[in-house]
């Protein structure tokens, strides 16, 4: 299928339908220098942004990453070199068209206070000459896909909202006329933690469904981090520093101002990249109450461990034998352990190895979706992913890396 441009784009589908598009964005030895200034504010920049991805252009103040967001949509006019948009350079391109196709979000959202929200959502549809009904039908999907009440959200001014729903309703106002292109100056910049944590999911979730090209800036490392596809480093200078997935560049930054810069817990912070189904579990020693002791007892000892799981009749894990215990004909109901911790598939492997520094035992119980028990993980297992997807990072093949994080070390529970 070939995809539209975004001069060729003539009527916004809805969002409701599968026909959005997103565009490649090419940066080519991009240089701005502003008037009466000695070093360009952004250096020579080269970089490619995949259709659909979100990129992460981060570093510290003064480093260029809004003047490069800006020469996107022509906010900022620059000198040398290109950068094109699905193969048009965005100089050759008329500037409304132009930015018709990129919505953009900023932290100081800029909504016009005397129209209600409705009305603000539909500013560029109107422009664009929609009818009244399309216009009213868009701004209550939006407001909907933003988190909000399109019946009572939607009437009210931008004076009566808070700031974090301020700033869903600005991105409400760029998705409006479904560009393939969206640019974020730090939108969660000005939010509480909590409510920033909650829109960075948000538009996590939004993004896996309407998947538009993102440049999205922030000086925040942990921001970058989490929403990313890919990290754009930028030092003083407006020169790129390092330009890969968040993985890597905290598994291997280029040099000593990356490191510095994502900071002396970059381990720590791979761990909050990946999670428990990334990982292949152990098989864990388990019966259910009535099972013969005896055979328990013998796959607890096969596999190394000391303690038994016990789980019902679904295979929920219900509680925890010592083997010592399983001297009896069947496998006892009552009187189990309670399961410390469980892991579950969507945990973070930072919030696993907290876990299991907080219990009593070495290996973590992990279930599956349902919460059917799915295996044991382990301290090792965890650092052995880690280095395997270093390797990956490195090119080193796929099935490598799938044989390294099944061959677990299988270390006796020392507790228990
Ligand atoms: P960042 O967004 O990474 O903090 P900016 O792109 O805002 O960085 O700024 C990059 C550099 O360009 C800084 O040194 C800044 O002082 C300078 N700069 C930004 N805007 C202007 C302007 N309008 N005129 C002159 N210099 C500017
Ligand atoms: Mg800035």
């Amino acid at each position: 299928m070939e995809r539209q441009t975004i001069a060729q784009r003539k009527g916004p589908p809805t969002i409701a339908d599968g026909d959005r598009t997103a565009a490649e964005i090419v940066f080519d030895r991009a240089t701005k220098t502003y008037p009466g200034q000695k070093r360009p504010a952004v250096n020579e920049l080269s970089l490619t942004i995949g259709a659909g991805e979100i990129c992460m252009l981060v570093g510290p103040s003064g480093g260029g990453k809004t003047t490069a967001l800006k020469m996107i949509n022509r906010l900022i006019d620059f000198e040398g070199g290109d950068i094109t948009i699905d193969g048009q350079s965005v100089r050759g391109l008329d500037v409304t068209e132009l930015r018709r196709g990129i919505g953009y979000v900023i932290q100081q959202i800029g909504l016009f206070p005397h129209m209600t929200v409705a009305a603000n959502i539909g500013t560029v549809p109107r422009l664009m000459g929609w009818d009244k009904e399309r216009i009213r039908a868009r701004a209550h999907e939006l407001i909907e896909l933003v988190g909000l009440d399109p019946d009572v959200d939607g009437k009210r001014y931008p004076a009566q909202l808070s700031g974090g729903q301020r700033q869903r309703i600005g991105l409400a106002r760029a998705l409006a006329a479904d560009p393939p292109v969206m640019l974020m100056d730090e939108p969660f910049g000005a939010l509480d933690p909590i409510t920033r944590d909650r829109l960075q999911q948000e538009f996590l979730a939004l993004q896996a469904r309407i998947r538009k090209t993102v440049v999205f800036v922030t000086h925040d490392i942990d921001e970058a981090i989490k929403m990313a596809d890919r990290i754009a480093i930028l030092r003083e200078g407006g020169v790129l520093a390092q330009y890969d997935a968040p993985d890597r560049i905290l598994a291997e930054p280029v040099d000593e101002f990356v490191a510095e810069f994502v900071g002396a817990d970059r381990g720590l912070k791979r761990l909050s990249l990946r999670r428990l189904r990334d990982i292949e579990p152990i098989e864990a020693p388990a019966a259910k109450p009535g099972d013969n002791a005896q055979a328990a007892r013998a796959r607890v000892q096969r596999a190394g461990f000391a303690t038994l799981v016990v789980t019902d009749d679904a295979g929920h894990p219900i509680g925890m034998l010592p083997v010592h215990r399983l001297a009896v004909e069947r496998v006892p109901g009552e009187g189990l352990q309670p399961v410390e911790a469980v892991g579950t598939p969507d945990m973070p492997l930072r919030d696993a190895l907290s876990l299991m520094l907080s219990q009593t035992g070495s290996h973590l119980v992990v279930v599956d979706e349902d919460g059917r028990l799915a295996g044991l993980v382990s301290a090792d297992l965890i650092s052995e992913a880690l280095a395997a997807g270093a390797r990956d990072a490195q090119g080193a093949t796929a099935n490598a890396v799938r044989d390294e994080a099944v061959e677990p070390a299988r270390e006796p529970e020392r507790t228990g």
